[in-house]
């Protein structure tokens, strides 16, 4: 399942991101899913729930955001119509994904151990 590893991938980072935090609680994780990232947010979610048990966010509660897919101009950046534009109508230039292509751990909400 490619949500699984891209689960997997994003508790890596939780891992990381926690790891100056000792003893830090992860109680929500906030992840953008691009609408061209091949993800099915559902099942998303239920790997993540699989896979949290075991994991430093163990019990954290995930929000995923939709973020819709933007094409822009590679040369000069214009925003370009949705629907398959290869090309800018300004300049000609390659249209390229500017955001929705991939998924990315937004933020982390902590709860840090007084000590
Ligand atoms: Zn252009």
């Amino acid at each position: 399942m490619h949500e699984a590893s891209l689960v997997s991938a994003l508790c890596d980072q939780i891992d990381r991101s926690i790891a100056p935090h000792p003893g830090a609680i992860v109680r929500v994780v906030h992840v953008r899913v691009g609408e061209l990232a091949g993800v099915e947010p559902e099942l998303f979610k239920t790997a993540f729930e699989l896979l949290r048990e075991a994991r430093s966010c163990k019990g954290a509660a995930l929000v995923v955001v939709a973020v819709p897919a933007e094409w822009r101009c590679r040369a000069c950046d214009a925003a370009l119509p949705r629907g398959g534009i290869l090309e800018c109508a300004a300049c000609g230039g390659e249209a390229r994904l500017a955001q929705g292509g991939d998924v990315f751990l937004d933020r982390l909400e902590l709860e840090v151990p007084d000590v």
